[in-house]
């Protein structure tokens, strides 16, 4: 299957992603995740995207669809695979769809990560995250055994730079802006599923399996 993620920053996305690969065995791309790594290797685009990424701000369209370019070249997404934080504007989603056609595919459905404004400052701020796997965690809601520490790893824990109240209202801006018209364009393809991303997190994945089933 070829399935899109989208919704607002903390809206669940990276924390049902990793269950969802599991079941469809996909390839698993975030470009939130691709930028970061990129920044702090500081390789060129991590140069020009970092700039953007701290003022919570989109990175440009022409960086990004390069990265979701090369990144879909790999075998193991040719068959289907999970976009988490790719499209985030309309340019984004019928690039995806060019790129898609040229291969004679299309996207099968798009999770869409619905949620109330208010309750995303204290999913943000109390995130914690791994950076080289992208598992999060969450000081109240999802806490590590122990704290600072990736449980699968031992590794330490980081939390974003963007995570903040004051860079979340940016991002938030963002998405009503940019990102909410590609759930509209979407949704006259047939293609949204609508899911309270409010709920609990086994909640959660119990309306995902149903949109995928
Ligand atoms: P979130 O937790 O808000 O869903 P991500 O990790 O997906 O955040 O993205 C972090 C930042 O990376 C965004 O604020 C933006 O600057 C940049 N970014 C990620 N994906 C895209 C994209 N598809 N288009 C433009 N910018 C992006
Ligand atoms: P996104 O990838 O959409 O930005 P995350 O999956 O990273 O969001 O979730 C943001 C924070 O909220 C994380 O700290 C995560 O542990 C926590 N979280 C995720 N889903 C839920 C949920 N359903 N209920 C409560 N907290 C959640
Ligand atoms: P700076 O010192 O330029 O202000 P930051 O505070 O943004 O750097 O981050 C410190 C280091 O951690 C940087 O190398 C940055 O790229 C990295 N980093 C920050 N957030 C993440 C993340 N979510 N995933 C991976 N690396 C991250």
């Amino acid at each position: 299957k070829r399935i899109i993620l989208v919704g607002p920053p903390g809206s669940g996305k990276g924390t049902q992603s990793p269950l969802i690969k599991d079941e469809y065995c996909l390839c698993h791309l975030a470009t939130g995740d691709m930028l970061r790594a990129a920044v702090a290797a500081k390789t060129p685009l991590g140069i020009k995207a970092k700039e953007a990424m701290d003022k919570g701000e989109l990175v440009s369209d022409d960086l990004v669809v390069g990265i979701i370019d090369e990144a879909m070249k790999k075998p193991s997404c040719q068959k289907g695979f999970i976009l988490d934080g790719f499209p985030r504007t309309v340019v984004q989603a019928q690039k995806l769809d060019e790129m898609l056609a040229k291969q004679g595919a299309k996207v099968d459905k798009v999770l869409n990560f619905a949620i109330d404004d208010a309750i995303l400052e204290e999913r943000i701020t109390g995130r914690w995250i791994h950076p080289s796997s992208g598992r999060s965690y969450h000081t109240k809601f999802a806490p590590p055994k122990t704290p600072g520490v990736d449980d699968v790893t031992g590794e330490p824990l980081i939390q974003r730079k963007d995570d903040t109240a004051a860079v979340l209202k940016s991002r938030l801006e963002a998405f009503h802006i940019q990102t909410e018209p590609v759930i509209d364009y979407y949704s006259k393809h047939g293609l949204v599923a609508n899911l309270h991303a409010e709920k609990p997190p086994k909640e959660v994945t119990v309306e995902v399996q149903k949109a995928l089933s």
